[in-house]
């Protein structure tokens, strides 16, 4: 076994009625801080939805805490290990939906969703021939990593899925569809959507990708590449039977799956870089930004300098 590690990221949601969600949102920003958590939660109306990163001891103390409240007791959380914290600050916010869909009529995920199927089934039935796979997340996501014969979605952003359903996805509707995304939240609704847009038979992967990785039996196969996440780990990988690369260098287009922000702090485009090309165009999406007076590379490059002369002086 594999040594414990002195971190944790958790990951949870539940579509459970919260009162007041901005008064809670207040008080749980209070209690995370005061803990020493730091991530991303939103609270509303319709539930919970969390990122979290902190030592064991908080993390185990920040589920304790969850486990106390009748509404959060049965909610599933996924944990993985980490060598430090994910996140720069902790950041509780109230908004009107967990996933930003802006439905003209809302899909409730306890009334209409599709059948959750468990990491075991999921890898049994995206086999068969009678499915289509629907990869419930952006392209962007997409790109660096998904599962294999999967559909990408041309998306930058959930609340895009609709339209992008009824024109690109709509023969498809005497399949079985299975959806899937990173953590389970946004197949929750989507799958609701395709239901309610007359798709006869939808699943959905029950935890995400995220739970898939972690089960002992499938060990994450037939997912490609690595999985995006939201936090500054930026991917995960999953797949611990195969390691297939599935993304492209932005600049040489060779097999990468490495994405960086632009050093420009005014463009911070997410783009796939090969590490002979991050030097070469100074961690940069374009010319432009590569002579920004405030790069961030060409500062990092500057300090390393600075530090190997002061070593070789001393
Ligand atoms: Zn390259
Ligand atoms: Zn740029």
């Amino acid at each position: 076994m594999a040594e414990q590690k002195a971190y944790r990221v958790l990951l949870y949601y539940k579509y459970v009625p919260i009162e007041n969600p901005a008064e809670f949102a207040a008080a749980h920003l209070q209690f995370c801080k005061e803990l020493g958590l730091k991530g991303r939660i939103i609270v509303a109306e319709e539930g919970l939805n969390g990122t979290v990163s902190g030592t064991v001891a908080q993390t185990d103390a920040y589920i304790a805490h969850l486990r106390q409240d009748p509404r959060f007791a049965d909610m599933p959380i996924k944990i993985d290990e980490a060598d430090g914290h994910a996140f720069k600050k902790m950041f509780v916010r109230h908004k009107p939906e967990l996933v930003t869909w802006r439905l003209q009529e809302k899909v409730d995920p306890n009334k209409l969703t599709g059948k959750h199927l468990k990491p075991k089934e999921w890898y049994e039935m995206m086999q068969r021939d009678d499915v289509v796979i629907l990869d419930g997340r952006n392209g962007y996501e997409y790109d660096i990593g998904h599962f294999r014969g999967a559909i990408r979605p041309d998306v930058d952003a959930s609340r895009e899925f609709p339209e992008w359903i009824r024109k690109n996805f709509s023969q498809y509707k005497d399949k079985k569809v299975l959806t899937y995304c990173t953590g389970g939240i946004r197949c929750e609704v989507l799958s609701g959507i395709l239901l309610r847009e007359g798709f006869k038979e939808v699943y959905q992967l029950d935890g995400g990708i995220v739970t898939y990785g972690k089960d002992p039996e499938v060990k994450g196969q037939l997912f490609d590449g690595k999985c995006y996440v939201f936090d500054e780990r930026i991917s995960v990988p999953i797949n611990q039977v195969e390691n297939v690369i599935v993304g492209k260098c932005y600049h040489c287009g060779k097999p990468e799956d490495r994405y960086v922000n632009c050093a420009n702090p005014e463009c911070n485009l997410q783009h796939i870089v090969c590490v002979e090309c991050e030097p070469k165009h100074k961690r940069s999406c374009s010319k432009e930004c590569e002579e920004h007076p405030r790069n961030r590379y060409v500062a990092e490059q500057r300090e390393r300098e600075a530090m190997e002369l002061a070593a070789s002086r001393s």
